[in-house]
């Protein structure tokens, strides 16, 4: 049966070609969390102190392995004192085991970049200088860790709100060096390999070339980067800020290609924090290519994700049962729509700014 425009988003699965998976769009089109006023943005600011004695990430203060913190203005970085992957993890390649008891090392390096000597901020409350200085870290630690002989892939990400499990407040992200390509990171790489063969393109630069990326899906732009909703997307209000040129991975950026990346994030954390009307939780990922050898990964165009894990203000997205079975995600809201509310409240950040 033919579907009519107001069906659309509705019981309809839409085709991840990054992912190669489906997506079900399930959307609810009269639950929009967007009313249109601003009201609750000023007010979501952090009023934690500036500086807080008692946080392990604050400049002076004394981590508890017993480094003290430099006295830093602007972005930091470490090495994570409790780190998941190490450059000391014991090897077991002389192991004879069974493929039903196979391990291997967790070489790697975690790190912890603090974005800013102030505690009360976030990404959204930072000056433009401040989120540009932290762009530049980004590329250095990008262009430090891939040089490792041990490092195939860098996974720099923040996770921000207790909603997600934050443990401290202080403004700050991760990077998780790993000494292997993850199962995402396979799957990115493969299907734009695949697409390469067969259109001779880059994938991710003919998706934003589509009319749907200049018109519904489009968040907003500026003159080196794209902030749009995919077609296909998993979580309700993911955003994904794209290079428009080629790039595999943030250390080919120039330096205005860069400034521009961090704006538009800029941009698009205050424009959370009033689509939501509070401090928006949110986990942020950048999707470098891996460092490793592999010939394919100058197919990979370098992106970011933001994906808030919020339906509505006050309501989390879980991973129930179906989506936790199938790992086919269930996306409440129809992109189309959520893109619009998103533009509305860019708009509004840019007014207030
Ligand atoms: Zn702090």
């Amino acid at each position: 049966m033919a579907v009519s425009q107001s069906q659309q988003g509705n019981w309809e699965r839409r085709w991840h070609p990054l992912l190669s998976q489906w997506v079900i769009i399930a959307a609810t089109t009269g639950n929009r969390p967007w009313n249109g006023a601003v009201v609750g943005a000023a007010e979501s600011i952090n009023k934690t102190p500036q500086h807080d004695p008692s946080c392990y990430l604050c400049p002076s203060n004394t981590r508890s392995n017993g480094t003290v913190n430099p006295d830093y203005l602007g972005p930091f970085a470490f090495d994570n004192d409790y780190a998941s992957f190490s450059p000391e993890a014991p090897t077991f390649e002389d192991e004879d085991s069974s493929p039903l008891m196979r391990r291997d090392s967790n070489l790697g390096r975690c790190r912890v970049l603090c974005w800013t000597e102030d505690h009360s901020k976030t990404l959204a409350s930072i000056s433009q200088e401040n989120m540009r200085a932290v762009a530049k870290l980004w590329q250095d630690e990008y262009n430090t860790l891939c040089k490792e002989t041990d490092i195939k892939q860098v996974l720099i990400f923040e996770n921000k709100g207790q909603e997600i499990g934050v443990s401290n407040p202080h403004p700050h992200g991760q990077i998780y060096a790993t000494g292997f390509v993850g199962d995402t990171f396979s799957r990115l790489r493969q299907s734009q390999k695949d697409w390469v063969k067969e259109h001779d393109s880059s994938l991710l630069l003919d998706l934003i070339a589509r009319p749907e990326y200049q018109d519904t899906l489009k968040i907003a732009e500026n003159e080196h980067c794209i902030a749009i909703i995919p077609y296909f997307a998993r979580f309700a209000y993911e955003c994904w800020i794209i290079p428009k040129h080629a790039a595999q991975h943030i250390g080919q950026l120039s330096d205005a290609a860069l400034n521009d990346l961090a704006d538009l994030y800029q941009q698009m954390a205050k424009t959370y924090n009033v689509l939501f009307q509070r401090e928006s939780p949110n986990i942020s990922l950048l999707y470098n290519a891996p460092c490793d050898d592999h010939p394919e990964n100058e197919n990979w165009q370098f992106h970011i994700i933001m994906q808030p894990p919020l339906r509505e203000p006050d309501k989390l997205k879980y991973l129930a049962g179906y989506e936790s079975g199938s790992a086919n995600i269930v996306n409440p809201v129809q992109p189309e729509i959520a893109a619009a509310s998103l533009r509305k409240a860019f708009a509004a950040q840019e007014a207030l700014a």
